[in-house]
């Protein structure tokens, strides 16, 4: 359903209630909107800071209900919310992103074949993909394209950091890795020689009219990201156009709506790939609250509301450092330590991002970090002092 502009004062509804619910509710309700969460989980993160929180099943009728009849319009922050859940919102209210965005960055499959098909439209700034095949059944082992191989091999539904993904290097190494998803639909990707990895933030317009952040440097550690340095010079001036186009055309095909992230690899020859998308605000966004001057999480709603989008301005250099779980076991310590906060915000340009979450587990998202300052050098030496006092090696 298409409706006229939202204004504040109306009731916005979250289908999720993590960190990126509760960022959106943050910004939402400093723009004077009132907010529902819909989450099972009492304790979770966006549910905690909301003015209302439906604690119900993604699918239960009347949880749905409820929310439909709160909120005067719905998004998402949890990419594998059932793509029924927003087709049923979307019966009576606004929805974005639309169920069928979200149904395509759901399965790789149809990810890569969308890719595939903006590569085919494409120009000068045509879109690549890796080399992949789709792995349905056994018989596909056996006759799949050696040159795939070393490869990973990734569940075609609900991996996330880097999780429902095992590398392989030889055909019987696939097959293994193939019953160990559960012989589950999978795309088998050539192993590219990466020589750093991006993404880039976008807005989208119920008219079509994009703005979109600059192109954001991403270090992942064990699967999960653990930094993004967002300044001037950090991807080559040409890299940065391709890297654009390739978003934008992304979403355009989809004839997207709200706030997409895509993923980008660069090469060892400075080549791109795309990756894969995230129909939503992105962990590698975060920086965009303290670092610019509209964050990923108001364009949400600005794109929910069929407000006019602004095109972001950073204005100041910024490294986001993710905090997980691990930081609250320092040396291996086996009970959970609180880390040391006041010595964090002693620095200067520091703004500390923490979730409400109570339990500190290892490889847990609890909160991040964004360091910001007059100069680039300036913030990569706080970022430095920041890592060492919460123990953060790699980053
Ligand atoms: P997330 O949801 O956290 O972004 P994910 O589990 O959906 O991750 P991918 O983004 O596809 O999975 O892959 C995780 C990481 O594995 C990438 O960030 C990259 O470091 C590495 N990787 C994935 N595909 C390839 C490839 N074809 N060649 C080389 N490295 C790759
Ligand atoms: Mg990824």
């Amino acid at each position: 359903m298409s409706s006229s502009v939202i204004l504040p004062g109306a009731t916005l509804g979250v289908l999720g209630g993590g960190q990126l619910g509760r960022m959106f509710c943050h910004a939402a309700q400093s723009m004077g909107y009132f907010t529902a969460v819909l989450d099972a989980d009492p304790t979770s993160p966006a549910g905690l800071v909301s003015h209302h929180h439906i604690k119900t099943a993604y699918l239960d009728e009347i949880g749905l209900a409820e929310l439909c009849n709160i909120s005067a319009a719905v998004t998402t922050e949890f990419e594998n919310v059932p793509a029924l859940a927003l087709q049923t919102l979307a019966k009576t209210r606004p929805v974005s992103p639309s169920a069928d965005s979200v149904a395509v960055a759901q399965n790789r499959v149809a990810e890569k074949a969308h890719f595939v098909a903006c590569a085919a439209k494409g120009g000068t700034d045509a879109i690549t993909v890796a080399p992949y095949a789709v792995i349905e059944t056994a018989g596909e082992i056996a006759t799949v394209s050696a040159d795939l191989l070393p490869g990973i091999l990734k569940t075609a539904r609900m991996g996330y950091d880097g999780k429902g993904q095992i590398r392989v290097k030889t055909r019987a190494e696939l097959a293994a890795a193939w019953d160990e998803l559960n012989n589950v639909t999978s795309v088998l990707e050539k192993m590219l020689p990466l020589k750093a990895e991006y993404s880039v933030i976008l807005a989208r317009g119920r008219d079509g009219h994009v703005v979109h952040f600059p192109p954001q440097l991403n270090v992942h550690v064990e699967g999960i990201l653990a930094s993004t340095s967002v300044f001037e010079g950090n991807l080559p001036a040409a890299g940065v156009k391709r890297a654009v186009a390739a978003a934008i055309s992304v979403a355009n095909e989809l004839q997207y709506v709200g706030v997409l992230c895509i993923e980008l690899f660069l090469l060892h020859d400075d080549s791109l790939v795309v990756n894969e998308i995230a129909p939503r605000p992105h962990n590698s966004g975060h920086y965009t609250i303290d670092a610019c001057d509209v964050s990923q999480f108001e364009l949400q709603v600005r794109t929910l509301c069929g407000l006019p989008l602004t095109q972001p301005r950073q204005h100041s250099p910024a490294i986001m450092l993710n905090i997980l779980g691990d930081v609250w076991f320092p040396k291996n310590a086996t009970e959970a330590q609180t880390p040391p906060w006041d010595q964090i915000l002693a620095l200067t340009g520091a703004h500390l991002h923490l979730y409400g979450k109570k339990d500190a587990k290892k490889g847990r998202k609890m909160g991040h970090l964004t360091l910001t300052g007059a100069t680039v050098e300036a913030v990569k030496v706080t970022t430095a002092k920041a890592a060492a006092i919460l123990g953060i090696e790699k980053y």
